[in-house]
Protein backbone atom coordinates (compact mmCIF):
# COMPACT_ATOMS: atom_id res chain seq x y z
CA UNK A 1 0.00 0.00 0.00
CA UNK A 2 1.36 3.95 -1.05
CA UNK A 3 2.79 5.45 1.82
CA UNK A 4 0.29 8.52 2.58
CA UNK A 5 2.80 10.84 3.96
CA UNK A 6 5.40 10.81 0.78
CA UNK A 7 3.67 8.07 -1.59
CA UNK A 8 6.34 5.78 -1.40
CA UNK A 9 5.23 2.23 -2.26
CA UNK A 10 7.91 0.01 -0.62
CA UNK A 11 5.65 0.13 2.86
CA UNK A 12 6.19 -2.87 5.20
CA UNK A 13 3.31 -4.76 7.45
CA UNK A 14 4.79 -4.74 10.63
CA UNK A 15 1.80 -6.14 12.86
CA UNK A 16 -1.62 -7.56 11.53
CA UNK A 17 -4.34 -8.47 14.41
CA UNK A 18 -7.96 -9.07 14.77
CA UNK A 19 -9.81 -5.85 15.95
CA UNK A 20 -14.13 -4.65 16.20
CA UNK A 21 -14.36 -8.51 17.57
CA UNK A 22 -12.56 -9.97 14.89
CA UNK A 23 -14.67 -8.17 11.96
CA UNK A 24 -11.42 -6.20 10.75
CA UNK A 25 -7.99 -6.74 10.72
CA UNK A 26 -6.06 -3.94 11.85
CA UNK A 27 -2.57 -3.74 10.12
CA UNK A 28 0.23 -1.55 11.27
CA UNK A 29 2.82 -0.51 8.03
CA UNK A 30 5.75 1.36 8.05
CA UNK A 31 7.36 3.31 5.52
CA UNK A 32 11.39 2.78 5.08
CA UNK A 33 11.41 6.11 2.37
CA UNK A 34 10.05 8.22 4.72
CA UNK A 35 9.58 6.52 8.39
CA UNK A 36 5.67 7.21 8.30
CA UNK A 37 3.65 5.09 10.61
CA UNK A 38 0.05 4.53 9.46
CA UNK A 39 -2.89 1.87 10.21
CA UNK A 40 -4.62 0.26 7.67
CA UNK A 41 -8.41 -1.65 8.32
CA UNK A 42 -8.97 -4.98 6.36
CA UNK A 43 -13.24 -5.61 6.65
CA UNK A 44 -15.89 -7.41 4.47
CA UNK A 45 -17.70 -5.73 2.39
CA UNK A 46 -21.07 -7.29 1.30
CA UNK A 47 -22.00 -5.10 -1.89
CA UNK A 48 -21.27 -2.12 -3.27
CA UNK A 49 -23.77 0.18 -1.86
CA UNK A 50 -24.91 3.68 -3.89
CA UNK A 51 -26.52 6.48 -1.72
CA UNK A 52 -29.44 8.74 -3.02
CA UNK A 53 -29.41 12.36 -2.06
CA UNK A 54 -31.99 14.40 -1.57
CA UNK A 55 -31.26 16.37 -4.85
CA UNK A 56 -31.74 12.57 -6.36
CA UNK A 57 -27.70 12.58 -7.44
CA UNK A 58 -26.28 9.13 -7.19
CA UNK A 59 -23.19 8.80 -5.24
CA UNK A 60 -20.93 5.44 -4.29
CA UNK A 61 -21.73 4.66 -0.63
CA UNK A 62 -18.04 5.77 1.08
CA UNK A 63 -17.68 4.55 4.51
CA UNK A 64 -14.90 6.71 5.38
CA UNK A 65 -17.62 9.69 4.70
CA UNK A 66 -19.34 8.20 6.87
CA UNK A 67 -16.70 7.77 9.22
CA UNK A 68 -15.82 11.40 8.95
CA UNK A 69 -19.10 12.82 10.27
CA UNK A 70 -19.58 10.07 13.10
CA UNK A 71 -16.00 11.03 14.30
CA UNK A 72 -16.64 15.01 14.08
CA UNK A 73 -19.84 14.51 16.13
CA UNK A 74 -17.89 12.31 18.76
CA UNK A 75 -14.65 14.96 18.66
CA UNK A 76 -13.50 15.06 21.93
CA UNK A 77 -16.34 13.01 23.65
CA UNK A 78 -13.65 10.37 24.67
CA UNK A 79 -15.66 7.36 23.59
CA UNK A 80 -13.79 4.20 22.86
CA UNK A 81 -12.57 4.16 19.66
CA UNK A 82 -12.99 0.50 19.06
CA UNK A 83 -16.60 1.05 20.04
CA UNK A 84 -17.03 4.01 17.71
CA UNK A 85 -15.67 1.16 15.04
CA UNK A 86 -18.10 -1.06 16.00
CA UNK A 87 -20.67 1.30 15.69
CA UNK A 88 -20.00 2.36 12.19
CA UNK A 89 -19.40 -0.89 10.84
CA UNK A 90 -22.83 -1.95 12.43
CA UNK A 91 -25.06 0.81 10.61
CA UNK A 92 -23.11 -0.54 7.72
CA UNK A 93 -24.15 -3.97 7.72
CA UNK A 94 -27.87 -2.50 8.65
CA UNK A 95 -27.59 -0.16 5.74
CA UNK A 96 -25.90 -3.56 3.66
CA UNK A 97 -28.79 -5.63 4.81
CA UNK A 98 -32.08 -3.39 3.90
CA UNK A 99 -32.06 -5.56 0.45
CA UNK A 100 -31.58 -2.56 -2.00
CA UNK A 101 -28.41 -1.43 -3.49
CA UNK A 102 -29.68 1.92 -2.97
CA UNK A 103 -29.55 3.53 0.31
CA UNK A 104 -30.75 7.08 0.63
CA UNK A 105 -29.50 9.39 2.79
CA UNK A 106 -31.88 10.11 4.97
CA UNK A 107 -31.87 6.06 5.78
CA UNK A 108 -28.29 6.87 6.67
CA UNK A 109 -29.11 9.85 8.80
CA UNK A 110 -31.55 7.95 10.63
CA UNK A 111 -29.16 5.43 11.42
CA UNK A 112 -26.68 7.30 12.61
CA UNK A 113 -28.51 8.94 14.96
CA UNK A 114 -30.31 5.92 16.53
CA UNK A 115 -27.02 4.99 16.93
CA UNK A 116 -25.60 7.74 18.63
CA UNK A 117 -28.84 8.18 20.83
CA UNK A 118 -27.24 5.42 22.27
CA UNK A 119 -23.58 5.93 22.76
CA UNK A 120 -23.21 9.76 23.35
CA UNK A 121 -25.90 12.04 24.33
CA UNK A 122 -24.04 15.58 23.44
CA UNK A 123 -22.71 13.76 19.63
CA UNK A 124 -26.38 13.14 18.77
CA UNK A 125 -27.71 16.36 19.20
CA UNK A 126 -24.58 17.64 17.40
CA UNK A 127 -25.57 15.36 14.72
CA UNK A 128 -29.31 15.73 15.35
CA UNK A 129 -29.27 19.91 14.95
CA UNK A 130 -26.94 19.23 11.95
CA UNK A 131 -29.32 16.46 9.93
CA UNK A 132 -32.20 18.16 10.42
CA UNK A 133 -31.30 21.30 9.49
CA UNK A 134 -29.58 20.28 6.38
CA UNK A 135 -31.19 17.06 5.18
CA UNK A 136 -28.46 16.12 3.12
CA UNK A 137 -25.96 13.49 3.94
CA UNK A 138 -22.93 15.29 2.09
CA UNK A 139 -23.64 18.66 4.43
CA UNK A 140 -22.73 16.77 7.41
CA UNK A 141 -18.86 16.39 7.56
CA UNK A 142 -19.21 20.62 5.91
CA UNK A 143 -20.79 21.76 8.33
CA UNK A 144 -19.61 20.13 11.64
CA UNK A 145 -16.34 20.91 10.09
CA UNK A 146 -16.80 24.07 10.69
CA UNK A 147 -17.82 23.66 14.22
CA UNK A 148 -14.80 21.76 15.20
CA UNK A 149 -12.94 25.23 13.56
CA UNK A 150 -15.03 27.13 15.51
CA UNK A 151 -13.99 25.43 18.71
CA UNK A 152 -10.26 25.44 17.42
CA UNK A 153 -10.39 29.06 16.87
CA UNK A 154 -11.47 29.49 20.91
CA UNK A 155 -7.82 28.45 20.99
CA UNK A 156 -7.98 24.44 21.69
CA UNK A 157 -5.85 23.77 18.45
CA UNK A 158 -2.71 22.98 19.72
CA UNK A 159 -4.10 20.78 22.37
CA UNK A 160 -6.65 18.79 19.72
CA UNK A 161 -3.43 18.44 17.64
CA UNK A 162 -1.60 16.85 20.79
CA UNK A 163 -3.97 14.20 21.79
CA UNK A 164 -4.80 13.71 17.31
CA UNK A 165 -3.38 10.06 17.05
CA UNK A 166 -0.95 10.68 14.31
CA UNK A 167 -0.12 7.13 12.98
CA UNK A 168 -4.35 6.02 12.73
CA UNK A 169 -5.76 6.38 9.29
CA UNK A 170 -8.22 4.47 7.77
CA UNK A 171 -7.53 2.76 4.29
CA UNK A 172 -7.66 4.91 1.56
CA UNK A 173 -8.34 8.50 3.31
CA UNK A 174 -5.38 10.88 3.58
CA UNK A 175 -3.93 11.97 7.07
CA UNK A 176 -4.42 15.23 7.91
CA UNK A 177 -0.54 14.89 7.87
CA UNK A 178 -0.26 14.43 4.85
CA UNK A 179 -1.11 17.76 3.37
CA UNK A 180 1.34 19.88 1.92
CA UNK A 181 2.88 22.05 4.45
CA UNK A 182 1.79 23.13 8.01
CA UNK A 183 -1.60 22.84 9.04
CA UNK A 184 -1.29 25.30 11.63
CA UNK A 185 -4.08 27.50 11.49
CA UNK A 186 -3.50 30.94 10.13
CA UNK A 187 -5.13 34.32 11.88
CA UNK A 188 -6.12 36.12 9.08
CA UNK A 189 -8.81 33.27 8.33
ZN1 LIG B 1 6.68 7.41 3.26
Amino acid sequence: MRCPYCAGENTQVKDSRPTEENAAIRRRRVCPDCGGRFTTFERVQLRELVVVKRSGRKVPFDRNKLATSIHIALRKRNIDSDRVERMISGIVRQLESMGDVEVHSEQIGALVMEALKGLDPVAYVRFASVYRDFREASDFAEVLGEIARDDAEAGTTAAAAAKRPVTTITTGRPSPRSRPKNTEPKNTE
